[in-house]
């Protein structure tokens, strides 16, 4: 097969526009485009998050090209190695932020291509202009106010002569101005503008990092945006839109305006379940930092396990406790050659919903959901059953809370539990999280079970009170049960937030709720 791949196929270059920031504003074509690469450059304006749809051998090239700081490759080095990669009979994806074609250099990329006589194809992307605006809240083209908009680069040195922008022209020549690369040269562009006729008093907004988390926005006029961009201390990369459609941004601010927008949260939980709630919160516009402070691993040996699936019909129920516990659990019971159908004499009792929702994709009903979430509230619920004398198996955690097989036994039960699964608290990150409270970067940590908690603790690396509370002083606490809220008081930090049902959707609730009062002064 390698002989196929040899260096006689032709390779490929793709310029693909990575769109302004949000990595969910690629283009259908680019993100397809990812998933086939052999090779990916990529700038520093493309969001990084867009690798994860590269595949895993692919060669990932970071080109930097940040303006102001040293150039990581300079463009022809760059120019050079897109030829070099596709002459090789590579897949190459030249992965660029915003559109290519706009102020990106990938005209001079593709000439070079051309030239070379490699075959080539430019992908358009959302361009940060376009994105800026719509993230701002401004219709650049609203019918009221303009019939034009210009792109132009602050980029020149507006004072130069030679300079490619025609001021005079430009000033009053089109409604809408959009300037790129201009923060720098800000305060000669506003001039250049109003010397030229341009009206002091026009609107004028200047967002940074659009359509991300990051964003960044300030509004004034040609007269005074450069003092407050200063004063704000905007920097690159920022678009200045210049224009009487900067007013409607009032009434039209929804990004800016979502109810948890610019909160950075910690989100502690494992890897494999943080999607739901990062999702969730991301919805609202937070900022989350994703930190997996548990990593679940299969549990070193199935004995216990092994033995019981062989005499599944012996049982009267099994319990589902976690998500975990069910995946792991059918894990095993398929490797065994078995499947749902060797379930089906035990009644099943799942912990909440989330995980009957899970033991239905194996194709399994729960019979049972306790009134409230907890493994207490499903010992209740069974104990409502009877338990005397009945056999019950319980695939869960190596370490664990012991409180549902104690009280099923004490019941009279005959309890077996199965070990298959293990929480281990993953390495590295630690710094990073350091880092970030010390430095009052972080809003809120959310905890979604105790071993988040105690994971989270191990990670921020001090048993000291004084010192936990010192770097945990403006951070606010959710957590999302109340065993889950003990865990915290019990190591001396307090919950300030906790849903009334412990879901994830509630949890998400209830912080949204959280900010909005906190905003109405209540
Ligand atoms: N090809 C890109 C532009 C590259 S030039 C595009 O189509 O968007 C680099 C300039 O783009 C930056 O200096 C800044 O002015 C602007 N820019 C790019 N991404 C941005 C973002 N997310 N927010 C604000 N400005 C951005």
């Amino acid at each position: 097969m390698s002989e196929q791949t040899s260096t006689k196929r032709p390779g490929k270059v793709y310029l693909v526009g990575a769109g302004p920031g949000d990595p969910g504003l690629i283009t259908v074509r680019g993100k397809y485009l990812l998933g086939k690469a052999e090779v990916v450059v990529y700038d520093y304006l493309a969001s990084p998050k867009l690798l994860k749809y590269v595949p895993k051998n692919a060669e990932l090239i970071y080109a930097g090209k940040k303006g102001g700081v040293k150039h990581t490759h300079t463009q022809d080095e760059i120019n050079q190695m897109l030829v070099d990669w596709a002459l090789t009979g590579k897949t190459v994806i030249r992965l660029k932020g915003g559109d290519p074609f706009i102020f990106g250099r990938g005209g001079e990329e593709v000439e070079v291509l051309a030239k070379a006589g490699v075959d080539f194809e430019v992908v358009p992307g959302v361009t940060s202009a376009t994105a800026a605006a719509t993230y701002a809240g401004i219709p650049i083209t609203h019918r009221e106010y303009t019939a034009s908009v210009a792109f132009l680069t602050g980029h020149e040195d507006p004072t130069k002569p030679g300079s490619k922008i025609d001021w005079a022209k430009l000033a009053t020549g089109a409604g809408t101005l959009v300037v790129y690369m201009g923060i720098k040269n800000l305060p000669t562009i506003v001039k250049n503008l109003i010397d030229n006729g341009r009206d002091p008093k026009t609107p004028v907004a200047v967002v940074r990092w659009a359509s991300t988390p990051e964003q960044r926005s300030v509004v004034g006029t040609l007269e005074t945006i450069a003092e407050i961009v200063h004063g704000a201390d905007i920097r690159p990369p920022a678009l200045i839109i210049v224009g009487e459609v900067v007013t409607l941004r009032d009434t039209i601010n929804w990004f800016e305006k979502r109810p948890l927008f610019g909160k950075r949260i910690v989100v502690t939980r494992t890897r494999e379940q943080a999607s739901e709630l990062v999702a969730g919160l991301e919805e609202c516009g937070a900022n989350c930092l994703e930190f997996s402070t548990i990593q679940i691993e299969p549990a070193e040996s199935y004995e216990v396990l092994d033995e019981e699936l062989d005499r599944l019909d012996e049982y009267h129920w099994i319990l589902f406790t976690s998500l975990n516990a069910v995946n792991y659990f059918f894990e095993r019971l398929y490797s065994k050659g078995k499947d749902a159908r060797d379930m089906k004499g035990p009644g099943v009792a799942a912990v909440g919903k989330a995980t009957a929702d899970l033991l239905m994709n194996y194709g399994v009903r729960a019979d049972l959901l306790p009134a409230v979430f907890t493994g207490e509230g499903l010992a209740e619920s069974l104990l409502d059953q009877g338990v005397e004398g009945r056999n019950i198996l319980i695939p869960r955690a190596v370490k664990a809370r012991e409180i549902l097989p104690e009280t099923l036994r004490g019941a009279g039960a005959q309890v077996t539990v199965a070990p298959v699964y293990r929480n281990v608290a993953p390495e590295g990150k630690r710094e990073q999280l350091r880092e970030q409270l010390e430095s009052g970067e972080v809003d809120m940590v959310t905890f979604t079970s105790s071993s988040t908690v105690r994971n989270f603790l191990s990670m921020v690396g001090t048993t000291d009170r004084a010192e936990l509370n010192a770097l945990m002083r403006d951070v606010v606490i959710a957590a999302i049960g109340p065993i889950t809220a003990k865990t915290v008081t019990d190591n001396g930090l307090q919950v300030h937030i906790q849903p009334e049902s412990h879901t994830i959707p509630d949890m998400i609730h209830a912080i949204v709720e959280f900010y909005k009062a906190q905003k109405a002064g209540v």
